[in-house]
């Protein structure tokens, strides 16, 4: 089973090339030479490759032309485990097509993507301005040593674009049914409170953190974060988990702990959330500890000239209207949105991180004319 697609006219249909990409094991952080079927076709399209090895990580930046505009693809190699094999109906890296459609770990979340990005440039031909690709091998897991340290690299070699295009399967039920403008953001918080132990029968010689915990927990649920913005939803503050651990019940516990999960829109920061936090836990007054971490702060890139070639695109493509959203979890976009205007478009995700992952083979198909048409809008609806 070869892993590179065979011949240059294959270059302009996506699903060779998606094939030779599942045919790589690249499970999360292996690359088994993934990283090199994106580069070998890039190159006979004409572009010139930068393999960034950060780490264990294998990443690519392609560019070709020297003119603006300047896009970029951006997408990730790397998959997630196939999990239980005995849910497979197929071997997850063999790249079987059955009944139209193309089965196999990452053929949705995302080989299936970046071979769309791959056919659609050569499928576009010769364009006035610079297409380039940020394709990493270390989305699942971390993403420690690609997105973030190419768009370093970029930055240093002035390669940053005008405007970037990730390829997560963000259709919901039908080919471009959703345009990702921006996520939200996300961060965890542990509280611990300490108070004074002791009987229960004589509160005044102890300090409940129990009902400090409860006080504080109270403040912070009590009225909305916010009542969500033109683009994103309200923020949403939700407990999880809240531990006394005490098996006795004529005793005040020392010590109540509560874990909290946010996810925030514009309105808000890591900084700002962290802030808030504090800020009721000092008000409490009781020795405390806070623990946090933001997992990604919110982004969105605002409707203007870019989102808007997205949806002429998708609308010419499928004759959808793409709704705009900005749910769901964390991807790579949120690195890239430091940097330059980014949205996400892709195949429809029902089943990315699932046994028996597929993609049909007519949609990718589709997804791949659709990427093309995007370079011609960018490009000036060349
Ligand atoms: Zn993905």
């Amino acid at each position: 089973m070869s892993k590179q697609p065979s011949n240059q006219a294959d270059l302009t249909d996506p699903l060779p090339i998606a094939q030779a990409l599942i045919r790589a094991k690249s499970v999360t952080p292996a690359d088994d030479g993934a990283i090199g079927v994106v580069e070998s076709a890039l190159e006979q399209l004409g572009f010139t490759c930068t393999r960034l090895r950060f780490g264990p990580i294998e990443n690519l930046y392609a560019r070709r032309g020297t003119k603006g505009p300047h896009l970029c693809f951006a997408g990730h190699t790397d998959v997630v485990p196939p999990g239980d094999l005995a849910g497979w109906t197929v071997d997850p890296f063999a790249a079987e097509i059955r009944d139209g459609l193309l089965m196999g770990r990452g053929a949705t979340d995302m080989k299936g993507g970046v071979a769309a990005f791959i056919a659609a440039v050569a499928q576009a031909g010769e364009v006035p301005g610079s297409i380039s690709f940020l394709i990493t091998g270390d989305e699942e897991a971390d993403a420690v040593d690609g997105t973030v340290k190419v768009l370093g690299w970029m930055a240093e070699q002035g390669e940053i674009p005008d405007m970037a295009l990730v390829g997560e399967p963000t259709s919901k039920a039908e080919l471009g049914d959703t345009i990702k403008i921006g996520r939200r953001g996300s961060m965890n918080a542990a509280i611990t409170i300490h108070g004074i132990q002791g009987h229960a029968a004589y509160p005044q010689r102890a300090d409940n953190p129990v009902h400090r915990l409860v006080r504080v927990l109270h403040g912070l649920t009590a009225k909305p974060l916010d009542e969500g913005t033109d683009w994103f939803e309200p923020s949403s503050l939700q407990v999880t988990s809240f531990d006394v651990g005490n098996p006795a019940t004529n005793v005040i516990p020392g010590v109540a702990k509560a874990k909290l999960n946010i996810r925030f829109n514009d309105l808000h920061t890591g900084a700002s959330l962290s802030a808030m936090l504090k800020e009721a836990l000092e008000r409490e007054g009781a020795r405390h500890e806070l623990d946090i971490s933001i997992s990604g702060e919110s982004f969105v890139t605002k409707p203007g000239p870019y989102v808007e070639a997205l949806r002429r695109a998708v609308r010419a493509e499928t004759g959808r209207e793409p709704a705009l959203d900005t749910g769901g979890g964390t991807s790579d976009a949120r690195f890239i949105a430091r940097y330059c205007p980014v949205a996400e478009l892709g195949a429809v995700g029902t089943t990315m991180h699932k046994a028996d992952e597929s993609t049909p083979v007519e949609e990718l198909r589709a997804l791949s004319r659709l990427y093309a048409r995007v370079i011609g809008e960018v490009m000036g609806g060349a």
